[in-house]
């Protein structure tokens, strides 16, 4: 059997495809390519170009493959561009995963992981955060999130399928051999735009807000490496193909950095002295988001081993030095 990776030409469903092919998984990817790229598929996937809105395009997949599998990254994920275009992220988020949904249980699939956002809570009542936690998302993207959701709990009571929704904290790092890694147009990551001071492609990084209640006055965010990210999404898989229950997991590494330590790291690693300008804060960031994601370590046995912040860093540079522009030559 196969598992179908959606969006598995973009930065997480690449990394997942590719660990995928290194486990020995048939692997199938479907991306419209609007944000993704063609050199992100891994050798030895079967690549299907197309639309998530395209029934008949999701459908001729079913049909062609043995899927009993599926996994979810094709989103939109700007937060700033989310509060000016919502309906954008209505329409991809929402409409086009209505679509697969009706294909899925058109097709009888019964299981499917997708990927979710810390962006669902808002501001956080407690910190760490727990998956019980109030959901009260404070722009679009993390609405159009919690919306798909939603429309899977409902769905899958409906129509018997089971999924497992991934809440992701701060995606971060490239795959250790350096040949895939994180290439937005326009970027708008902490950890990559820092790295462009270094690169040469820009003077120096802006500190978003430096009037927080935190130590230092700025952000603090859980960042979690692409690589474990990816193996919670195989573990998922697993998880649902041994039969057990629909359910939801944050994926963090339980340890909150500032925009400064992140800056500080990001020295080290580099040798570069790295400029920073304090700047006004940031539409609609919460000072902090830390996970707590004992229930994934508990549940599906997930044991993030890149957790150090200077390995993340590490591994992004490795990226993003041999290759300054993302995957254009
Ligand atoms: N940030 C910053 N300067 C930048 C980009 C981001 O200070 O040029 C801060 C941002 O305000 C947030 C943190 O870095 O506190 C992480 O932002 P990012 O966009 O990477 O991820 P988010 O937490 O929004 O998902």
């Amino acid at each position: 059997m196969s598992i179908l990776v959606l969006g598995g030409a973009g930065y997480i469903g690449s990394h997942t495809a590719l660990e995928l092919v290194r486990r020995g998984e048939s692997v199938v990817i479907a991306d419209n390519l609007s944000t993704g790229h063609i050199e992100a598929v891994p050798k030895g996937a079967k690549f299907y170009e197309g639309d998530l809105h395209d029934r008949t395009f999701l459908d001729g997949i079913f049909e062609n493959e043995s899927i009993d599998a599926i996994i979810h990254f094709a989103a939109y994920s700007l937060v700033g561009e989310s509060v000016t275009n919502p309906l954008k992220y209505y329409d991809n988020n929402l409409c086009g995963t209505k679509v697969l949904l009706d294909s899925m249980v058109g097709h009888k699939i019964g299981n499917i992981v997708f990927s979710s956002t810390a962006a669902t809570y808002g501001e956080p009542e407690n910190i760490p955060i727990l998956e019980t936690d109030r959901t009260l998302p404070t722009n679009p993207y993390g609405e159009t999130k919690l919306a798909m959701e939603k429309m899977f709990y409902w769905a899958a009571k409906a129509h018997g399928f089971r999924y497992v929704s991934l809440r992701y904290f701060n995606a971060c790092g490239a795959d250790k051999s350096g040949e895939i890694g994180e290439a937005h147009s326009p970027e708008s990551h902490l950890i990559p735009l820092i790295l462009q001071v270094p690169n040469g492609q820009r003077e120096a990084i802006s500190i978003f807000g430096t009037d927080y209640d935190t130590p230092d006055g700025t952000c603090i965010r859980d960042y979690i490496h692409v690589t474990d990210l990816a193996n919670a999404h195989i573990l998922a898989v697993k998880y649902l193909r041994d039969g057990n229950k629909s359910d939801v997991f944050n994926l963090g590494n339980g340890v909150g950095y500032s925009v400064r330590e992140v800056i500080e790291v990001a020295r080290k690693v580099t040798g570069h002295p790295i400029p920073a300008v304090e700047s006004p804060r940031r539409a609609g960031d919460p000072a902090r988001l830390v996970a707590s994601s004992e229930k994934a370590r508990e549940v599906l046995g997930w044991d993030p081993t890149h957790d150090s912040l200077e390995e993340i860093i590490a591994d992004a540079w490795n990226w993003h030095k041999n290759h300054p522009n993302g995957f254009k030559k």
